[in-house]
């Protein structure tokens, strides 16, 4: 794509019909009387021989680029024999064999020209009646071309061109002031926000191609007879004037063909529906085009009625440039009306409801099925009744059939499911390069000192790698080589990591079913649990008490000659139950743990990057700073990413000559996506936003408590919150069957939740933080609602991470 301006300037050549005659005559040797065609920008003559053959003779705008009028034969060399089933104009040679030749004006202008060969057929748009057999054909005829062209590339087709949807939005921007209207600037400015926020998005996600760009039901050629001659039910025939080729969306086409088709129709989605479904049986479309269907049709009619109003101003007597204005206006009207997830959902339908693509979507039992033959068993599914997400917006997530559900889990998506500015940054450098730390590269420097500058000193040094898992591995190595000691220390019921060393470093895991409890070189201590632990309340003095089960073991471990390399912590428990430990618990067990001298690892990998609202990462809730820190999940926004950093002892140490090499950890692709997660969550304030959003969720939900006894504790710091369910204020007896009943009934409702902590009874809330105060209040309302109709009782769930 260029970045030069984008020109809408309009002044076709000035070629007489005789010379069009001559030149026919001069150059190509064709004997021929001719008549000028319509067109916007360039000239074109008809040109009909004594023997009755026919062409046509393009003259191009003075200044068009010689590289899109190549670009347009090669095109038209590729279809020619692409075996479409449709016509398309073929380039006939001059006398010199050249596809393009030169026509020199008397005052020096060159222009460039071409023959092709006509294409018969009546243009679509003097054809009254447009059947669904009709419609669809045209998006199958359009299907065709455009799986012809794939993986075509032309420089060309590269260029800034005002009819490029990929400018659209800022061609209307340019030009908007044309319209003086103040009803069809109202209706206008309607609409493109409905674009920015519904299509918008979606666009840097949409597959990109060599395109038409133009299949108005004038460039669209019909036959209406059969091969004898007679007259015949309308079939599409083929597709002229490729003058509009571009490098731009794929599903841009079948939203220009549709925009044109709806118009004047009384229902123009069922119209557009058809069109769709022929193009996608003949090139199927993503999730995401079928999406920006609606998006990208009403963009491309905004472009259509700006530039006819700009370009009036311009040309008062070219009737062709308004020739769609009136109709364009009709249907953005009738457009406005309908909501775009509407219209959506209906061309998903369409697309969904081929009888023979052979793509149709596998039912819930059907992918079970497929799970069971196929995919370990020791991995669960969430919900009683399983979902099919298909795809994933901000804070939603989307099944099969459409739904829309409030994702309050997926701490994953921190700033947001599919953020465009991280799947753009994903995408652009997937285009470009990736490969391994080997070799120099900006934005693995750079990210590492975004990255570090995000943390206290002495944390300096960088390690990037593929998880969470991989972090805490590699960060227990780093311990180890530098204390040159083995055992760790955890806190009961923690989580680190799938891999064998993790799993030992977990009770979670190893306490668990299937686990074979705590290995000699893992000691474990209590959860400093507020609520439910030996110590009780938030207080300091708790977390003084707390911290001194940590002193006890580092202490014990000297005495019997194995002392302590590392203690591993989450700043606030997950797996433990959503738990904040009282003040300075984490401070005060650093230090006891440094006494020892072993080194203090702060698990991040749940609640770094500004969950906690107040702070950026946990351990600074505490008043604490770790020598590890390891990060997974949110760093990446999805991307399997994970990080290490540690202060410049630690990795001295660690340089022992063993080369630490991680084949995908800190790629150029990973790097742009973790600078860019960090750009949106500065830019967009999210961890202000967890702040107050987390405050209005946790002041709800207090004020639930007040109303159901079962609500035994509400905790947590920004949108890191935590529900404990139990039978018994007094005795603290958990309600476990309640938990999962209640996370159930949300999700019948649309909320998405799911259940922790030892006695399986907390009730966890990690949503990505761009979840909002209107999404903090619905959960409240709802789960008033499900706590209201929900009966406490002894069943117990099995837990996951
Ligand atoms: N640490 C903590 C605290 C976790 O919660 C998890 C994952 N649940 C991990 C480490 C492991 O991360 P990953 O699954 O990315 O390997």
């Amino acid at each position: 794509m260029q970045t030069r301006a984008i020109d809408t300037r309009l002044d076709p050549p000035g070629i007489s019909v005789s010379r069009a005659v001559s030149a026919a005559r001069d150059l190509y040797g064709v004997d021929a009387s001719a008549r000028q065609l319509p067109s916007e920008r360039d000239q074109n003559f008809e040109l009909r021989t004594g023997a009755g053959e026919r062409y046509v003779l393009k003259v191009s705008h003075a200044s068009e680029d010689p590289q899109i009028i190549d670009c347009q034969n090669h095109v038209l060399e590729r279809l020619a024999v692409a075996r479409t089933g449709f016509a398309f104009p073929s380039i006939v040679r001059d006398r010199a064999g050249r596809g393009t030749s030169w026509l020199d004006e008397a005052d020096g202008t060159r222009h460039m020209i071409r023959l092709c060969r006509y294409v018969p057929g009546t243009p679509l748009a003097n054809v009254a009646e447009r059947t669904p057999a009709l419609l669809e054909e045209l998006g199958t005829m359009l299907g065709r071309v455009d799986r012809a062209l794939e993986g075509f590339s032309h420089a060309g087709a590269e260029r800034a061109f005002r009819w490029d949807l990929r400018v659209a939005r800022t061609v209307v921007d340019q030009h908007i002031d044309a319209i003086t209207d103040r009803e069809k600037r109202a209706l206008l400015d309607r609409v493109l926000s409905c674009i920015d926020q519904y299509g918008t998005p979606l666009l840097p996600s949409l597959r990109l191609g060599v395109i038409h760009n133009d299949a108005n039901d004038h460039n669209v050629l019909v036959s209406c007879a059969d091969d004898d001659g007679a007259n015949a039910a309308p079939r599409i025939a083929g597709l002229i004037d490729f003058g509009d080729m571009v490098d731009s969306y794929t599903a841009g086409e079948v939203a220009i063909a549709s925009a044109y088709a709806m118009m004047g129709a009384s229902d123009p989605l069922t119209v557009a529906e058809h069109v769709v479904r022929g193009y996608d049986a003949a090139y199927p479309l993503g999730e995401a085009e079928v999406a920006s269907l609606m998006p990208l049709i009403c963009l491309r009619l905004c472009t259509s009625v700006v530039l006819a109003a700009h370009q009036r101003g311009q040309q008062p007597g070219n009737a062709y440039l308004s020739i769609s204005e009136r109709p364009a206006w009709t249907l953005l009207e009738q457009l406005a009306d309908v909501h775009p997830d509407a219209a959506r959902d209906r061309f998903a339908r369409a697309v969904a409801d081929h009888p023979d693509d052979g793509r149709r979507r596998m039912s819930t039992e059907g992918l079970l099925a497929a799970r069971r033959a196929h995919i370990g068993p020791s991995l669960s599914i969430s919900y009683r009744r399983p979902l099919t997400i298909v795809r994933g917006w901000m804070q939603h997530l989307y099944d099969a059939d459409g739904r829309e559900y409030l994702d309050m889990v997926n701490n994953v998506a921190h700033v947001g499911h599919c953020h465009p500015r991280v799947v753009e940054a994903l995408s652009a450098q997937a285009g470009v390069l990736n490969t391994n730390t080997r070799y120099l590269h900006e934005s693995l420097v750079r990210y590492a000192e975004r990255l570090t500058r995000l943390l206290p000193d002495p944390l300096r040094v960088c390690y990037f790698v593929c998880s969470g898992s991989e972090a805490n591995e590699l960060a227990l190595r780093l311990a180890r080589t530098h204390t040159g000691r083995r055992d760790v220390v955890v806190i009961d019921h923690a989580y680190h990591g799938n891999t064998t060393s993790l799993i030992e470093l977990s009770p979670y895991k190893f306490n668990g079913p299937g686990g074979a409890g705590a290995p000699p070189h893992v000691h474990v201590v209590p959860m400093p649990d507020p609520y439910r632990g030996p110590h009780r309340g938030r207080g300091a003095e708790s977390g003084r008490r707390y911290a001194a089960y940590v002193r006890e073991t580092v202490e014990r471990l000297d005495r019997e000659g194995h002392p302590v390399a590392a203690f591993f912590a989450e700043p606030l428990l997950g797996c433990g139950g959503q738990i904040e430990p009282p003040d300075r618990y984490l401070a005060e067990a650093f230090a006891h743990v440094r006494a020892a001298g072993g080194v203090c690892v702060a698990d991040e990998v749940q609640v770094g990057f500004g969950r906690v609202g107040t702070h950026r990462w946990g351990f600074e809730t505490q008043g604490a700073v770790p020598d590890i820190v390891t990060m997974g999940k949110p760093i990446g926004n999805g991307h399997p990413l994970g990080a290490v950093v540690t202060t410049p002892e630690i990795a001295a140490s660690f340089a022992n000559g063993m080369e630490y090499f991680n084949t995908f950890g800190g790629n150029p692709v990973s790097c742009a996506v973790g600078l860019a997660v960090l750009d949106v969550l500065e830019e967009e304030g999210l961890q202000e936003r967890a702040r107050s959003v987390g405050q209005r969720l946790a002041d709800g939900l207090h004020a639930l408590a007040a109303r159901h006894a079962t609500i035994g504790d509400v905790r947590g710091r920004g949108l890191f919150l935590g529900i404990e369910l139990v039978l018994d204020r007094e005795t603290l007896a958990p309600a476990p069957r309640l938990a999962a009943d209640v996370v159930e009934s949300m999700r019948d409702r649309g909320i998405l939740l799911s259940t922790d902590g030892p006695l399986h009874n907390v009730i966890k809330i990690k949503p990505p933080l761009v979840f909002s105060d209107a999404d903090a209040d619905r959960m409240v309302e709802t789960l008033d609602d499900v706590l209201r109709q929900s009966s406490p009782g002894p069943r117990r769930p099995p837990g996951r991470p």
